[in-house]
């Protein structure tokens, strides 16, 4: 099936390092192969009849099964099976994992639909993306993005020539394609990728055109390092549910010139055209669209912890605890009006392709940044020091004090063990490694929050709201009269 094939991929000599060596064996290495597990079984999920239809399409011509993300939709059908297939392989794992290339591959479909207007840019880019589009529909490739530059000095740019060396630039240009020296970070997933898709974040003047460029990476690339934070995984998967299931990992890439052949270079040299790929709309809709449908999943699984905590320990029928919760389903219903209204309001491009309505998409981003880390906060109230009343071990269940456990440990409505597993369920959530870089993730996955929000207020065509405010004025004025 195609999860070991995917899995088998891995082992193609990448250089991941973590903890100061180099993994040698991706699959098996301890750090790794508890979200292996998970990433197979979704890619499994392709293979099986009766739930491929659910997540996949069979591409025009073709008779295998792709992932929905490869689907470019032309109908309100086509947007609701990306919705779909976006919201299982969330809902299958509990909104935890962000970017398990549905994200990365919605942005290549993007590309890839709006390719006839792109081809403005570069007369090879209709072709390049073509051929790169239906090699990751048809091999399932898994995709991630690494777009951020080093944190050097944010306050200066190019001109300091620290920063001009580090970021990622162009050294050499041959008839085979290009060599790329300097670093990007954030890439979440980096080690169960097989391309990462590098684009230059910052708006460069023409002066910088070496800086400028939009790649398809190889992560076995010679000379592309990946390096890995520390390991949040966990082997006690009855103590830690999600860092033994869940963990992404987020990394650092140093390309320590790389070879990139053309047909891998997607545009390069132009700023501008830089700009406008990296802004285009088709692309970003259907991209941040999956974003969203995955944030929703993720809302609902923290707010299930909260409830069944909140019965596990019988303060549900408080006030201020049936306040707060009930503040986390106001949070779910927007964010799914938002999905719906991105949907509902969604209008064709150029070619026709119906992309997602973007503004409810970013202020659905946008509001996530502050709702999640508020979710938390609420969890925390709901549970107050039973989170850290738990046993470090399950096993206590099991030795000679299991009596006393089973005695003491006991919740209103559960029993002691299943009352400390969703403790721990919870901590995993609120406290533990995992759970904090998963606060953090949601607070800046979408970008700087402060200038995302800060550019809603830019973007906006304000005459909209501001000429109703003069013309009531002038109504009301001795000289509008
Ligand atoms: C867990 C995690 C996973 C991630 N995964 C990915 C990924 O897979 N792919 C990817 O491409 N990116 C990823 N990111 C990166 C993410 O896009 C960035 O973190 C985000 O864009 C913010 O940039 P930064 O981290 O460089 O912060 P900075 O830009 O360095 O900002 C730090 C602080 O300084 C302020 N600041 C900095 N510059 C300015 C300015 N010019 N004006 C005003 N305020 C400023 C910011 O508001 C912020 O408070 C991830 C981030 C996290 C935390």
């Amino acid at each position: 099936m195609r999860g070991e094939q995917f899995v088998k991929s891995l082992n193609d000599g990448r250089k991941i390092w973590l903890d100061g060596a180099l993994v040698s064996n991706l699959p098996k290495h301890q750090a790794f192969k508890g979200t292996l597990e998970t990433l197979q079984r979704l890619f499994n999920m392709l293979d099986v009849p009766g739930v491929r239809e659910t997540i996949g399409f069979v591409p025009p011509g073709g008779s295998k099964f792709a992932h929905a993300s490869f689907l470019v939709p032309y109908t309100p059908q086509d947007l609701l099976k990306r919705r779909t297939s976006f919201d299982c392989w969330a809902r299958e794992t509990n909104g935890m994992m962000s970017r398990i290339s549905d994200y990365g591959r919605s942005m290549i479909t993007g590309w890839y639909a709006a390719r006839k207007q792109l081809g403005l840019l570069d007369p090879h880019f209709e072709s390049k993306i073509t051929n790169y589009y239906k090699e990751a529909r048809d091999r399932d490739l898994f995709l991630t993005t690494a777009i951020l530059d080093p944190q050097i000095d944010r306050s200066n740019g190019l001109d300091d020539s620290r920063i001009n060396e580090r970021f990622l630039h162009i050294i050499k240009e041959t008839s085979d394609g290009i060599v790329v020296r300097g670093a990007k970070m954030i890439a979440t997933g980096a080690p169960y990728t097989h391309d990462f898709i590098i684009f230059s974040f910052l708006n460069f003047e023409a002066k910088d055109s070496k800086h400028a460029h939009i790649l398809l990476v190889p992560a076995h690339s010679d000379g592309l390092h990946i390096i890995c934070r520390e390991s949040f995984a966990s082997q006690r998967p009855q103590d830690h549910i999600l860092s033994s299931r869940y963990e992404e990992m987020d990394a650092v890439l140093f390309f320590d010139d790389v070879f990139i052949p053309w047909e891998r270079v997607l545009l390069y040299g132009n700023p501008d055209n830089v700009l406008k790929l990296r802004g285009n709309k088709t692309a970003n809709s259907l991209a941040f669209h999956q974003t969203v449908v995955r944030f929703v999943s993720k809302l609902e699984f923290v707010t299930g912890v909260a409830f069944a905590i909140a019965e596990s320990i019988g303060v549900q029928g408080f006030l201020h605890i049936q306040e707060k919760l009930g503040e986390l389903i106001t949070q779910i219903d927007v964010m799914k009006a938002l999905v719906i209204a991105s949907e509902t309001m969604a209008r064709p491009d150029e070619s026709g392709v119906l992309v997602p309505e973007i503004s409810f998409i970013d202020t659905a981003r946008n509001i996530g940044t502050k709702y999640y880390p508020r979710a938390i906060e609420i969890l925390q109230q709901v549970g107050g020091g039973g989170f850290v009343q738990v046993p470090s071990s399950m096993e206590d269940f099991y030795g000679p004090i299991s009596n006393l456990m089973h005695l003491y440990f006991e919740g209103t409505s559960v029993s002691a063990e299943k009352k400390v597993q969703l403790f721990k369920l919870a901590w995993d959530l609120i406290g533990s490694p995992l759970g904090s870089r998963h606060e953090l993730y949601e607070r800046f996955y979408a970008g700087d929050p402060v200038r995302a929000y800060a550019s809603q207020y830019v973007k906006f065509e304000k005459e909209l709201l501001v000429d109703p405010v003069w013309k009531l004025l002038k109504e009301s004025s001795k000289e509008g009269g």
